[in-house]
């Protein structure tokens, strides 16, 4: 398989940065469109960097980030973290006691790797459920993780989330609720209750994901608990520091709900133009494509014949057809999408998010002309194993 580990993973992100140089070298940021819904904003104004100079900011920041914070996601208590896997990290290693159980229910997997990695870390045990029939808590639970919505947008029920924080509850477990982007989209798009109001003692959320801030995280919930998941977080130097905090703040003032929901309506434009397509499911906040649908629409739209079609089996497998589709979007039309520049272990799911900030100079027509083109010429590309290789890795 062309991309078959984590290094190489590795490689291919970097390839991607480089392409993403050159084309804004060549054409100007304003012609390269990140539609991964993850831009990492960073809004800063000059008065807010002066204060970065002094010891006065992060006393200022402070109070804001917990203002914000609390309106923003309920609770107590608020706490910056550098990424949302950080604040899983800090709060799995302050609330899993070792050799006992940490229960994480999804709506549908695969969960994010921060959750089973600080499990391991952590010495704990892990279990996983996806069906509500079959969740139970077992003896010897210490934590109970809820993720929100899925990186895949796959959002959880709130009378599932409410029947497992009751069942949590009755078993004195405390809860802790991966909203990485749950936080906006749970609320905003499908009119559900914040998590903390449905009952958890923690949150975290991802400040890029459907809001402008920058790639950081925010912890919210319980004071007490809280305030031990500083301690480890200020221990393993997990914290978000002074910089990173003045861009959440600004990236929870910039926040608007009204934008995320004008965004639906293009999505759901775009949805009809692409309906000759197969592959193609609609998400929240734009559409995509899992691997499994991408290899099933490549084997089916009758353009490569069968024996070449079983060559290409042997050697591709279907998240190297998304991480190859992925290159040519950013390489040919200027489109960067996660499987292109995520981090090791993500999803290969090729997400095209209409929320993104530069979705709003990129008309719907022209969208889909990209993606119509790249197809064609993923086609193309991957009945030359050498030539997807250097487009993956770079000469
Ligand atoms: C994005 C995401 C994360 C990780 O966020 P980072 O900021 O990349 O650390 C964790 N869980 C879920 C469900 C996510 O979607």
């Amino acid at each position: 398989m062309l991309v078959d580990n984590l290094i190489d993973e590795v490689k291919k992100r970097e390839n991607s940065l480089k392409i993403i140089r050159d084309l804004i070298k060549d054409h100007g940021r304003e012609n390269l469109y990140d539609l991964t819904g993850l831009s990492g904003g960073f809004i800063a104004n000059q008065n807010d960097l002066n204060l970065l100079e002094t010891y006065v900011g992060p006393a200022i920041f402070e109070e804001d980030l917990n203002k914000l914070g609390k309106e923003h996601l309920g609770g107590e208590r608020i706490l910056a973290v550098n990424r949302t896997s950080s604040g899983i990290l800090a709060t799995i290693l302050t609330l899993l006691k070792p050799d006992s159980y940490l229960i994480h229910f999804l709506v549908e997997p695969p969960s994010h790797p921060s959750i089973i990695k600080s499990v391991e870390i952590a010495k704990g045990r892990y279990l996983e459920f996806d069906k509500m029939d079959e969740f139970h808590v077992v003896e010897n639970t210490s934590l109970i993780v809820i993720t929100g919505s899925t990186m895949d947008h796959k959002v959880l029920d709130e009378e599932t989330f409410k029947k497992i924080i009751t069942t949590a509850h009755e078993q004195n477990v405390p809860v802790f609720v991966d909203d990485a982007s749950g936080a906006r989209l749970r609320t905003v798009i499908y009119n559900q209750k914040r998590a903390i109001d449905l009952g958890a003692d923690l949150v975290v959320t991802s400040t890029d994901k459907l809001m402008p801030g920058p790639r950081g995280g925010l912890i919210a919930g319980n004071a007490d608990l809280v305030d031990k998941i500083k301690t480890t977080a200020y221990q393993f130097g997990l914290e978000a520091q002074p910089p990173l905090i003045m861009a959440i703040i600004n990236g929870l003032k910039a926040f608007k709900k009204e934008s995320l929901l004008r965004s639906i309506e293009k999505k759901e434009r775009l949805m009809k133009m692409l309906n000759g397509y197969s592959m193609f499911e609609e998400t929240p906040t734009g559409v995509m494509v899992s691997k499994e649908r991408l290899k099933h629409e490549i084997n089916s739209c009758g353009k490569i014949d069968k024996q070449v079609l079983s060559k290409i089996e042997k050697k591709i497998s279907s998240s190297d057809l998304c991480f190859i589709w992925a290159l040519i979007l950013l390489k040919n039309e200027s489109i960067i999408t996660i499987p292109a520049v995520s981090m090791p272990g993500a999803s290969p799911t090729v997400r095209f998010d209409i929320s993104s900030k530069d979705a709003l100079n990129l008309d719907m027509e022209t969208l889909h002309k990209k993606i119509d083109d790249s197809f064609k010429k993923l086609l193309d590309v991957i009945k030359d194993l050498d030539g997807s290789k250097r487009l993956l890795y770079g000469d």
